[in-house]
């Protein structure tokens, strides 16, 4: 479970500091569907770069699985990371030199996974989403919804407890949208965690829960 509690950012520009987060309390749920709404600029990506760990808040509390993650090292957040988020990019975030297999793998050679174990586990991850058939190619060779496909098998080979996805539809067509959301759902339902950045209603309502931000602010939605 994530806890946020009187979670603040800010970031230093020249002089000053800018705040870019007003204290949030948000908690998110074990293999709770989640997606964050808001303008841009109001905060989502930093938002979301404190939950998975790759930025620490200013000041307030950020507790995942009972952790207190704000005095943890840079080791060992990096550790956590890996164990237990996986993250999804609207961009893909594939290395284009390498196959979709080797891509995969990646995650796996950070844990310091053995070669024969990584590439039987990438393989399966390739196969869940759908790409068994696609394991040698390079991106440049792959679909808007194939890649993405491959980043979420890359996301998902270490077993996270949770999946992070800023704006994971954002550069496909509505059918393909559909279909990622539709993968995501299914992992769900299988107990990960997944929380996604859209700028989408068609998306978010596809989720069980939507956050708004707005000025660094979290609203939650009415239910409707
Ligand atoms: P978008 O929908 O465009 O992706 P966002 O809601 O994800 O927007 P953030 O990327 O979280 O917005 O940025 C929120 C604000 O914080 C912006 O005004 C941005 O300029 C500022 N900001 C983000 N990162 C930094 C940084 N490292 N240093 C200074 N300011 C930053
Ligand atoms: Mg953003």
């Amino acid at each position: 479970m994530i806890v946020l509690k009187q979670v603040t950012k800010s970031f230093r520009v020249g002089q000053a500091w800018s705040q870019v987060l007003a204290p949030i309390d948000l908690t998110i749920e074990q293999e709770s569907f989640m997606s964050i709404m808001g303008p841009s600029g109001s905060g989502k990506s930093t938002l979301m770069n404190i939950i998975g760990c790759l930025d620490k808040p200013t000041t307030g509390e950020y507790l995942l699985d009972g952790q207190m993650i704000g005095t943890l090292s840079e080791k060992e957040l990096a550790k956590i990371r890996n164990e237990k988020i996986g993250f999804v990019f609207q961009q893909f975030h594939l290395l284009p030199r390498l196959s979709a297999w080797k891509n995969v793998e990646l995650p796996m050679v950070y844990a310091g996974i053995k070669k024969s174990e990584r590439k039987e586990r990438a393989y399966e991850a390739l196969k869940k989403v759908g790409l068994g058939d696609r394991a040698t190619y390079k991106p440049a060779s792959l679909s808007g919804g194939q890649k993405q496909r491959v980043a979420i098998a890359r996301a998902l080979v270490n077993n996270p407890s949770i999946i992070l996805a800023d704006e994971p539809t954002g550069a496909l067509d509505s059918k393909t949208s559909e279909s990622i959301m539709e993968l995501l759902r299914g992992l769900n339902e299988e107990g990960v965690t997944i929380s996604i950045i859209t700028h989408e209603t068609e998306i978010a309502e596809k989720t069980d829960r939507t956050v708004f931000v707005k000025d660094g602010k979290i609203q939650e939605a009415t239910a409707s």
